[in-house]
């Protein structure tokens, strides 16, 4: 017997509902396949017909009402929004972490391991949660003990740098002072100087400079280390006699300079006055002998910032004006004018002859 047992047709419903939905242009995603599988069953022929009616034209929001009103979608989106909310709000939170965190190189390999897992879509928003939590803090826990190290590192060495800073600081002290009366040198002083004109609050500084009056009488006479410690005590009485905030350098043998910011031309002339009078008024007895080495007396030329044009300017006329104390007979203080000028010195005419 050879019948032909009829073949029966077993309609390939997932071939079927994949080219309908290629006909229609519809993404190829499982929500459409729900909606287009229930519509080839026909077990809900109102939804078949609406989506029959939607054409080849069918766009996702058209797709997604039809499945809202048929499945309840309304609530799977929502769903669905919330876990994009997390997704996103994890992988705000994961790159913010790496930013802070690019060094440790573990830690970043266990974000790269959770951000791949919360972004899989296959992950509900609880799995999610709790997978990236999980791994999170274990991941923190990693690097706290790992960021201890690394604080504990960085301390160390900022208290090396701290030391080094110390010390280059103590170096730059000693380089900017004057082991004799332990005031600015004259190299603090040039640095000083050439700052003044750096802002408009320079233009309000004055510059004074002070000469001991024949101070070589007094080495001659006394000899030389009588002569260093009155040379202390004249830069002792200065500093003690000025407003805290003002400069003073020892800028030459017997020569030192006061730079006061914020100042007028009065309160700089009588700020030089006050220094003249309380080293004129200074005993300088020895206690042991008896012997008066004083009066001790000072010189004090003056020229407001504002006089000059740059910080060489300013010291040139200062210079001058203390030249005009000088010949003017000495323990005096001398503010510059225009069209005052300092006399060729001796040696100089000597020269010319
Ligand atoms: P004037 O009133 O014109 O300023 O006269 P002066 O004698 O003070 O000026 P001069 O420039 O002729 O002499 C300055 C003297 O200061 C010469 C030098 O022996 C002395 N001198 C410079 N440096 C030091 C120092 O470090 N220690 C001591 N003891 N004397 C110094
Ligand atoms: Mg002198
Ligand atoms: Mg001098």
């Amino acid at each position: 017997m050879n019948m032909a047992q009829p073949k029966i047709q077993v309609p390939d419903i997932a071939a079927q509902v994949s080219y309908a939905m290629r006909q229609m242009g519809v993404a190829p995603i499982p929500r459409n396949y729900e909606l287009f599988y229930e519509a080839y069953l026909g077990s809900n022929p109102k939804l078949t017909k609406e989506l029959a009616s939607l054409g080849s034209r069918a766009t996702q929001e058209e797709l997604d009402a039809i499945g809202a009103q048929y499945f309840g979608r309304h609530q799977n989106q929502a769903m669905q929004g919330a876990h994009g909310r997390i997704v996103s709000e994890l992988q705000d939170l994961l790159s913010l972490l790496k930013d802070e965190q690019s060094a440790l190189e573990n830690y970043n390999r266990v974000l790269e391991e959770t951000h791949s897992r919360i972004t899989s879509k296959n992950a509900s928003s609880v799995d999610l949660l709790r997978n990236a939590i999980g791994v999170l803090s274990e991941a923190t826990g990693t690097t706290m003990a790992q960021g201890k190290v690394t604080v504990e590192g960085v301390e160390a060495k900022s208290r090396e740098m701290e030391d080094i800073r110390k010390e280059l600081d103590e170096y730059k002290r000693i380089a900017n002072t004057d082991s004799l009366t332990r005031l600015y040198n004259r190299r603090a002083f040039d640095d000083r100087l050439a700052t003044i004109y750096d802002n408009q609050r320079g233009r309000t500084s004055a510059l004074v400079i002070c000469d001991i009056d024949h101070f070589k009488r007094i080495n001659d006479t006394y000899g030389h280390p009588v002569g260093d410690k009155i040379l202390a005590t004249v830069g002792n009485i200065i500093k003690g006699t000025v407003r805290k905030d003002a400069f003073v350098a020892r800028t030459g043998g017997e020569e030192f300079a006061i730079i006061l910011d914020l100042t007028t031309a009065d309160d700089a002339f009588s700020i030089a006055e006050r220094v003249r009078k309380a080293l004129e008024t200074t005993p300088f007895k020895n206690s042991r002998t008896g012997m008066n080495y004083g009066p001790v007396t000072l010189s004090m030329g003056l020229c407001m910032a504002s006089q000059a044009d740059d910080p060489q300017d300013l010291y040139l006329k200062t210079d001058i004006a203390l030249y005009c104390a000088k010949t003017a007979g000495r323990n005096r203080s001398a503010l510059f004018e225009d069209g005052m000028k300092k006399e060729p010195s001796k040696s100089w005419l000597l020269y010319k002859k």
